[in-house]
């Protein structure tokens, strides 16, 4: 069957792998329809050192498809289900696990497409416990979506930064993957949004999605525009993952006792910030990584209930390298999605 290896860095190859065996006892076989690219697959890509990989390495952390088979002992799923996956091979037995806190599981044993095999292959073999089915009405497209980009979000904005209606926001790069869903999640909940773009071309498109104000960081500094759109006073919470570039100025733009979150470190991942303004505006700064199986099931409901999400490009499998280009490139606004 075909899989996206990466067999070197920086060098993904379409291969032909076996096919896997029948599912076993509490498994699912999955027929997978379509990956959804991420920066950790550009990270897997470029080679981050902190990840220990074995190459060959099947690719793709985020997707969508159809139950193939069914092992002994699974019960609530049948051939033809639609489905999106967990990410991460979680033990489901510690005390995180049993707590619904999937991503701080004691005892994962990777993530997909990263440090193990991912889902850019046709047919995979899942624990059933990790396997999440998509309900009637959301398209296997948007679907695809859920298990990082929504829910990471989902989990950045509502169990972290407990961000609330009536609060005001600034989503970093309102044009990436999940600065689209940032926009989107905020506003539906009646917040104010501020956000950046890096392209003239893109403020429309980001106050089409519904941001109040949108600030285009290479001709404004966007320090001085939220300042002045906040009456100096700041914003309530900063959605942060570009990093170096934007980490003190996010600081800089955060009312007392604001809230910043994180997840993501695009421009780079080491800077400096004064302590002395942390705590004196007794900031709250979370890191986040990942989600929740609750994240992900939320995050459906919400694409059920309309709130979808922003498709930038969809490639088939044999043209994988104009979609990671694509995604590395200043021109893109919203998802690229990986059809199979
Ligand atoms: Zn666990």
């Amino acid at each position: 069957m075909r899989a996206l290896t990466l067999v070197a860095d920086r060098k993904i190859e379409l291969a032909d792998i076996p096919l896997p065996p029948p599912p076993a006892a509490g498994e699912v076989q999955i027929r997978v329809k379509a990956v959804g690219l991420n920066h950790l697959d550009l990270w897997g890509f470029r080679g981050m050192a902190f990840a220990k990989r074995k190459l060959p390495l099947v690719v793709g952390a985020e997707a969508a498809g159809e139950i193939a088979a069914v092992g002994q002992g699974v019960g609530g799923f049948k051939v033809g289900d639609r489905v999106v996956m967990y990410g991460a091979l979680t033990c489901g037995t510690c005390r995180a696990c049993r707590e619904g806190r999937d991503n701080l599981c004691e005892n994962v044993r990777g993530i997909l497409g990263f440090h193990v095999d991912g889902f850019a292959r046709e047919l995979i073999n899942m624990e059933a416990r990790l396997v999440i089915p998509v309900p009637d009405g959301v398209t296997l497209r948007d679907a695809t979506c859920a298990p990082i980009a929504f829910s990471t979000v989902e989990h950045m904005l509502f169990d972290n930064a407990k961000l609330e209606a009536g609060e005001t926001i600034l989503v970093h790069a309102g044009g990436s993957g999940i600065g689209t869903v940032a926009i989107k999640m905020a506003k539906q909940i009646g917040c104010t949004v501020i956000t950046t773009v890096g392209d003239d071309a893109k403020v429309e498109k980001a106050k089409a999605l519904g941001a109040d104000h949108v600030i285009n960081y290479r001709t404004d500094r966007f320090e001085t525009i939220v300042r002045k759109l906040t009456a100096k006073k700041g914003v309530d919470v900063v959605f942060e993952h570009t990093g170096k570039d934007t980490f003190p100025g996010s600081l800089l733009v955060l009312k007392r006792g604001g809230r910043l979150v994180t997840c993501g470190a695009t421009s780079g991942a080491t800077v400096d910030f004064n302590l002395m303004q942390l705590f004196q505006q007794q900031y709250k700064i979370f890191g986040s990584f990942g989600a929740s199986m609750r994240n992900i099931r939320d995050s459906l409901a919400k694409m059920a209930g309309g709130l979808t999400p922003v498709i930038d490009t969809e490639v088939p499998l044999a043209e994988i390298e104009r979609g990671l280009a694509r995604l590395e490139s200043r021109q893109v606004f919203g998802k690229i999605i990986v059809n199979f």
